[in-house]
């Protein structure tokens, strides 16, 4: 007998990146934040909001759905909201895994496997190929398929033309094709194009990276009217009124101003391509990334003393086990500055395959 559910008692949570209570001098490049604040447009959509609180948030998040629409050249019905991306997916996995195959690359977002245990997923992970980049052929072995992708922690991004094959391929067995795109911003492409096509594609995006919003919980996915009503279905069946009041109108203001970050995304991509050149050209591999990460191979066999030795010097990075993992660190990247003293760190730390 035990007080917890079977349920309970089987889930294996995932385990995020470090919050650190005291943030004076830490470099925090750990959890993908952006380094730069949001749009000021968002302090603007906020001030003198209080007194609504005490009414529940609109539930179809009407109007920040239709700014989504705008921004993205379709229809406010092609859009749903929800409490992070985070969220969005836990509904994704609920509307179209539960109680189904579901194939996925081996390295990914970790937080697949776990909403496949909670929603009793049966779960087949594919071994990326040696380069890390992800095999859309062995993919296709199963479906339906999730992917992120740009993946993570790679950051490499598998091209429009393999997510149509898989699309496609998803499409003929009648089952969808979940693409989280939460760094797609920092990528010069995506699958949004491919969504007036196939009504199987299911693409999902948060603001926690390009617009800053971390703090703030909100995500969305894109994709066709009846993948959006059986999300809404899942939603209605867990919690009405996932987005507050205040996100939903931070969220607005954020996505409307697209000059501000296109501006910020460009900054990012810009010291995030310093960084890597700058250390591939002292003989330290670093993914091509497509993201607002790097992933660095910071030593040959274990980068674990060298994240330890970032931390004496105030700068958090992220380390995963697992034997294809262990030899890199994932470093997100932040402000040009910040950029200029972790290359500098990381060019005297890093371990080189000939040391
Ligand atoms: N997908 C991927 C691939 C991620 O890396 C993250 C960030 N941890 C998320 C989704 C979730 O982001 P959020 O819940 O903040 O929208």
């Amino acid at each position: 007998m035990a007080y917890e559910s079977e349920l309970a008692l089987r889930l294996e949570p995932y385990t995020a990146g470090e919050q650190p209570r005291g943030m004076a001098r830490l470099i925090k490049l750990n959890t993908n934040e952006n380094p730069y604040p949001p749009s000021p447009r968002v302090a603007e959509a906020l001030q003198g909001r209080a007194a609504e609180l005490r009414l529940y948030p609109d539930m179809e998040t009407t109007a920040l759905r239709e700014a989504i629409a705008r921004v993205n050249g379709l229809r406010p019905e092609q859009v749903f909201c929800g409490n992070g991306s985070d969220e969005v997916l836990a509904f994704a996995f609920a509307a179209f895994f539960a109680g189904k195959q579901l194939t996925a690359p081996e390295v990914t977002y970790s937080f697949y496997p776990v909403y496949a245990r909670l929603f009793g997923v049966d779960y087949h992970p594919v071994p990326l190929r040696a380069d890390f980049t992800v095999d859309a052929d062995a993919l296709m072995r199963g479906t339906p398929v999730v992917l992120a992708n740009p993946n993570a922690p790679t950051g490499l991004m598998l091209p429009l033309r393999e997510v149509e094959r898989l699309a496609r391929h998803t499409r003929e067995r009648g089952q969808v094709l979940l693409v989280d795109e939460a760094y797609a911003a920092f990528a010069p492409e995506n699958a949004l194009p491919l969504l007036a096509e196939y009504d199987n594609l299911l693409i999902v995006r948060t603001f926690s990276k390009s617009h800053a919003l971390a703090g703030m919980r909100v995500g969305y996915a894109l994709g066709s009217e009846r993948l959006m009503n059986a999300l809404r279905r899942v939603r209605d069946s867990f919690n009405s009124y996932p987005v507050d009041r205040l996100a939903q109108a931070a969220a607005e203001a954020a996505v409307l101003d697209t000059a501000y970050t296109d501006g910020r995304v460009r900054q990012i991509v810009e010291a995030r391509d310093r960084c890597r050149a700058a250390l591939t050209a002292a003989g330290i591999p670093v993914l091509e990334s497509r993201t607002n990460f790097l992933f660095v191979r910071a030593d040959p066999t274990d980068a674990a003393p060298v994240q330890q030795a970032l931390r004496q010097e105030g700068i958090l990075v992220r380390h995963f086990t697992g034997d294809r993992l262990r030899p890199w660190l994932r470093v997100t990247v932040g402000t040009a500055e910040d950029m200029e003293t972790v290359t500098e760190a990381l060019l005297r730390l890093c371990r080189r395959a000939d040391e």
